[in-house]
């Protein structure tokens, strides 16, 4: 059976978190260590090419380093961040997210590393857990699982962000 490949990069997304946890909980030398061991492994396996991998390291990356700067600086829970009840999740994925967030969090908290990043996220690409809203138009794209970004549904918009928490 063929594999569809946008269900490719979301598996591989999800793996790929799990093995960072893993490896933040086994190792312990930090998240940028864990997600490039990660990634080689996806890679070494034949899950990814080297490309596909880095894509969805980065793509991870992103997601991570947004929460765990939330949960930084506003001292809320990842349902403020979510902006949905964590029930509405798979609680495997809620309590793996939740996890290496909350490491990302410490790490940015060591490194006092607060420094706003503003991010894009465009249509095609993959985002785990959370809240996007379109740049366009101000629409909520609320994803419950792992997927890849659409159009806006209302102005067919293709950019977007994490909502602003420190307007
Ligand atoms: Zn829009």
């Amino acid at each position: 059976m063929a594999e569809n490949p946008s269900n490719k990069l979301t598996d591989a997304y999800n793996q790929m978190l799990a093995r960072a946890k893993q490896g933040l909980e086994k190792a312990g030398k930090g998240l940028g260590h864990a997600l490039e061991a990660a990634e080689q492994k996806a890679s070494e396996l034949g899950e990814l090419s080297r490309e596909e991998a880095g894509k969805v390291g980065d793509y991870l990356r992103r997601d991570l380093h947004d929460a765990g700067q939330f949960l930084a600086e506003t001292g809320q829970d990842l349902k403020a961040w979510l902006r949905f009840d964590l029930e509405q999740v798979e609680s495997r994925m809620a309590e793996l997210f939740l996890t290496v967030a909350d490491k990302t969090k410490l790490e940015l908290d060591k490194l006092a590393e607060r420094a706003a990043q503003v991010g894009v996220w465009h249509t095609g690409e993959v985002t785990g857990i959370g809240t996007l809203q379109c740049q366009q138009c101000g629409e909520e794209l609320h994803f419950h699982k792992t997927g890849h970004i659409p159009p806006c549904p209302k102005c067919q918009g293709t950019k977007f962000s994490r909502i602003s928490w420190n307007a």
